[in-house]
């Protein structure tokens, strides 16, 4: 998204029916951001230049890409979780990229006919929307949200009545009978995609998309493996960039990249050059996902002492733990895999939700965290509320933790910067790593 736009760039979105000189100023404003928290940081490493390149390009080279797959025959679905089963739609031939907003620029278009009192992430995403800033919206032939909680599926209620629109619903629990009414989510879904493409599901193919999808989640987990080390060669920030990347980038082409970059950091790690500076408190973030156009509370927590060594949350590790199991030979028994693998995923919709509180407490181990910073995004009632239980959880586990509420803009910064601070200097006297 943040992009200084070129006038190539302007001919697009008029073309594409958009509000240029809106649509223009919003990106500078993300691009100062992303050049002030991003990119002035000193020892980035080579490879990131990459996934600098995909933020930059996510309103300019991606639109034109996926205009050139439309145009090639491809359908464009736009997706907002990462329940949507990728195998399917990959297998299917569709390109495919997730539409969260992370900017407060257009929050207020949102605001304009939705309640103010909900998350910034589902009014800056309604509000690219409905300000005509999206260069994605003229595009889509299919939109899929999700009922993960009541904010997003009301609003695809209002989204969906004038069609090109589907809802996976999610069950609230992990039992026998939730895992049958995924399942044939799964299976629904799979039908819709293949009525959108008039493609037949093969079994080859999403077999292939499955081992494409598996090497992808390998490549992010080996990245992460480098994020345990004494001294991380990538900082938080940089991860989180290369995660917003992972969600709107193709997927064949991020890994190849990524596994590039993980040799790169292979060799940094091997001459212990860090990214951050050695003595500097390893931070673990739990909570609401980071999307693009926003890395303030990294920021925050990278220029305050602390280094970033793992996101429990969808632009950390819940977007790539656990493989789809490749060894079905039968389409369905694929399929029953994939839905498999994404039930495992421990978001804060699911309820009782002791798995994800188990799984922090792992992590805060794996990657020795000093400290837990719960990110909480205003209004999420569901993180907001298990915030109660995984404090607890991170207690009793003798982890120090500290809940920060916040939004996407920039006012809180300073408070924010405080609290943090003051938070990450007393891990020097409780856990001293
Ligand atoms: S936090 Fe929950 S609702 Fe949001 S993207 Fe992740 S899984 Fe989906
Ligand atoms: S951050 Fe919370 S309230 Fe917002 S979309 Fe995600 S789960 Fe819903």
């Amino acid at each position: 998204m943040p992009q200084r736009p070129s006038p190539e760039d302007g001919k697009l979105w008029a073309e594409l029916g958009l509000d240029v000189e809106l649509h223009a100023r919003i990106l500078e404003s993300i691009s100062a951001n992303f050049e002030r928290q991003v990119e002035s940081r000193p020892g980035r490493p080579a490879g990131m230049a990459y996934f600098d390149g995909v933020i930059h390009g996510s309103h300019g080279d991606r639109v034109r890409e996926v205009m050139a797959k439309r145009a090639a025959g491809a359908k464009f679905v736009g997706t907002f979780c990462v329940y949507v089963p990728e195998e399917i739609l990959i297998a299917l031939g569709t390109v495919h990229l997730a539409l969260c907003g992370g900017t407060a620029v257009t929050i207020p278009y949102a605001e304009q006919n939705f309640p103010r009192n909900m998350c910034p992430l589902v009014k800056s995403t309604l509000g690219l929307a409905l300000s005509g800033t999206c260069p994605y919206s003229p595009l889509e032939d299919l939109a899929v949200g999700e009922t993960t909680c009541d904010a997003k599926k009301k609003t695809w209620d209002v989204l969906g009545r004038e069609g090109g629109f589907h809802v996976l619903e999610l069950p609230q629990k992990k039992n026998p009978a939730d895992r049958a009414l995924w399942l044939e989510e799964v299976r629904t879904f799979t039908r819709r995609i293949e009525a959108l493409t008039g493609n037949a599901l093969d079994a080859d193919k999403l077999a292939g998309a499955v081992r494409l999808m598996n090497r992808k989640r390998r490549a992010l987990a080996r990245m992460h493996d480098w994020r345990k080390a004494d001294c991380p060669p990538i900082s938080g920030t940089d991860a989180l960039v290369v995660m917003q990347a992972a969600l709107i980038d193709d997927p064949e082409r991020f890994t190849l990249n990524l596994e590039s970059l993980n040799e790169e950091l292979a060799e940094r790690a091997a001459s212990g050059l860090g990214a951050l500076p050695p003595g500097a408190k390893r931070i673990l973030i739990a909570g609401c996902p980071s999307v693009l156009g926003n890395w303030k509370v990294h920021h925050i927590v990278e220029t305050s002492g602390g280094a970033v060594v793992v996101d429990e949350s969808c632009t950390g590790t819940r977007y790539f733990t656990g493989l789809v199991d490749e060894s079905p030979a039968d389409r369905d028994g694929l399929i029953e895999a994939i839905a498999d693998r994404y039930l495992t995923i421990d978001c804060s919709c699911f309820s009782p939700n002791a798995e994800r509180m188990a799984n922090a407490v792992r992590m805060a181990g794996e990657y020795r965290a000093a400290g837990v910073v719960q990110y909480v995004l205003h209004a999420c009632h569901t993180y907001n509320v298990e915030a109660i239980a995984m404090a607890d959880a991170l207690k009793a586990a003798g982890i120090p933790s500290i809940k920060i509420e916040t939004d996407y803009s920039e006012e809180d910064a300073g408070q924010l910067q405080i609290r943090i601070e003051a938070f990450i200097e007393s891990l020097e006297f409780r856990h001293g790593r």
